[in-house]
């Protein structure tokens, strides 16, 4: 099939949807492989290394108007999306959860997979790109806290005295905070977690952090909390509100929070009150990672990093992005496994649209003009 690589035009993104990996790997696969001039500048790939691995070069116009299939980081703008032909095949993170955008893919006569969209199954675990990019999205808020704290991580016993180990507040333990859980720890700091659901207790806990319980007290809460898919479902107010009560003595004492809860399609619960950010120290730290879902504190601020309170709280929706090499060589692998599922190599690898399949009827939003209801 023939392939294309468009450049990411969205104000801040720097990944890309191939890598010189990955391009190898489909042009083995016998597909052929064009990616626009410059493509990988954000991600440190130059051209060059394109074209060593075997793709074309050309521009934007070209890629989308002679592609059968289109592999994206973000979803196309819809001048983007215009060039494309009737019955093209689209991946990437395609905000299934805007109808307006669904619709437009729809139109366009596209048939667009979202990536997004995948089943939380074993067998989806190598194409799925949330998992990938939280992880780094995770790891890099620790990061970007303990640059913006004015003390150090972790204890520290010195002849001139002893500094006390940073209190790290985690809420929301999906692939995020596990690793912000995960590399806090490495760099010393005391750490405390919570989430809606049960199983996390244990993981938490196997990463040296304390679980925040907040005991499950009626069947409705029990049931909420075991989510959809692997996705949080909302919790009950009157669990939210003993949730609230615990979170905000631990906040009251961090010095980092960093929230990572999402509940898919809508907006993110509320963990961190402003009354909580004012009990916090000055020079605390928020990161919050729902940023772009509304955010879990209703003081961050999407895109930009503000004081408030005498806290520093940071809304960048793209912490991948600011680890671009490597978040683009995980979503590129991710891809290249969606792809390979679509156009099995050993089948000829032409597009087959198998909607008997669980990860590609999960993941179709639109084809043949329509979009498609679940
Ligand atoms: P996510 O990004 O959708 O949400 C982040 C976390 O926020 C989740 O753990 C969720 O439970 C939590 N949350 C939601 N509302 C909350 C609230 N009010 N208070 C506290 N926490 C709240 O989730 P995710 O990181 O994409 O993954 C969720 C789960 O799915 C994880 O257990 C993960 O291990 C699992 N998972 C499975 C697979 C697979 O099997 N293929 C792949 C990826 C993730």
């Amino acid at each position: 099939m023939r392939i294309g690589i468009p450049a990411e035009i969205h104000a801040g993104e720097t990944r890309v949807a191939a890598t010189p990996e990955t391009v190898k790997k489909m042009l083995a696969a016998g597909h052929q492989v064009t990616v626009q001039t410059g493509a990988g500048a954000g991600a440190s790939i130059p051209d060059a290394e394109f074209e060593a691995a075997g793709a074309k070069l050309a521009g934007a116009s070209d890629i989308y108007a002679q592609s059968e299939i289109v592999l994206k980081v973000r979803a196309p703008a819809a001048d983007e999306l215009a060039r494309m032909n009737k019955g093209a095949v689209l991946i990437g993170l395609l905000a299934p959860h805007q109808a307006d955008q669904v619709a437009a893919y729809a139109k366009q006569g596209i048939a667009a997979f979202a990536m997004e969209r995948l089943p939380r199954t074993s067998r989806a675990q190598a194409m799925d790109v949330l998992s990938s990019q939280a992880n780094i999205a995770g790891y890099k808020a620790v990061i970007v806290a303990a640059s913006l704290y004015k003390r150090f991580f972790p204890m520290l016993m010195t002849a001139a005295g002893t500094v006390k180990a940073a209190r790290v507040v985690v809420l929301g333990v999906g692939v995020a905070g596990l690793q912000a859980i995960a590399t806090a720890k490495r760099l010393g700091a005391v750490i405390e977690a919570s989430d809606v659901r049960p199983a996390v207790k244990e993981q938490v806990e196997s990463l040296g952090a304390k679980f925040i319980d907040v005991p499950y007290e009626t069947d409705e809460e029990r049931e909420a909390a075991q989510g959809v898919g692997g996705y949080a479902k909302p919790m009950p107010q009157s669990w939210m509100d003993r949730q609230k009560a615990e979170v905000a003595k631990r906040v009251a004492l961090a010095d980092v929070v960093i929230t990572t809860a999402l509940i898919p399609g809508r907006p993110a619960p509320v963990l961190v009150t402003e009354e909580m950010v004012k009990s916090m120290k000055p020079g605390s730290v928020i990161v919050d990672l729902a940023a772009e879902a509304g955010g879990n504190c209703p003081l961050t601020e999407l895109n930009k990093t503000v004081v408030k309170h005498g806290v520093t709280l940071v809304g960048d929706p793209n912490l991948a992005g600011s680890v671009a090499a490597d978040a683009s060589a995980l979503y590129a692998r991710n891809l290249l496994n969606f792809l390979n599922l679509l156009c099995d190599p050993k089948n000829g690898g032409a597009i087959n649209i198998n909607r008997e399949d669980d990860i590609i009827a999960g993941s179709l939003i639109a084809i043949d003009g329509s979009v498609v209801t679940k």
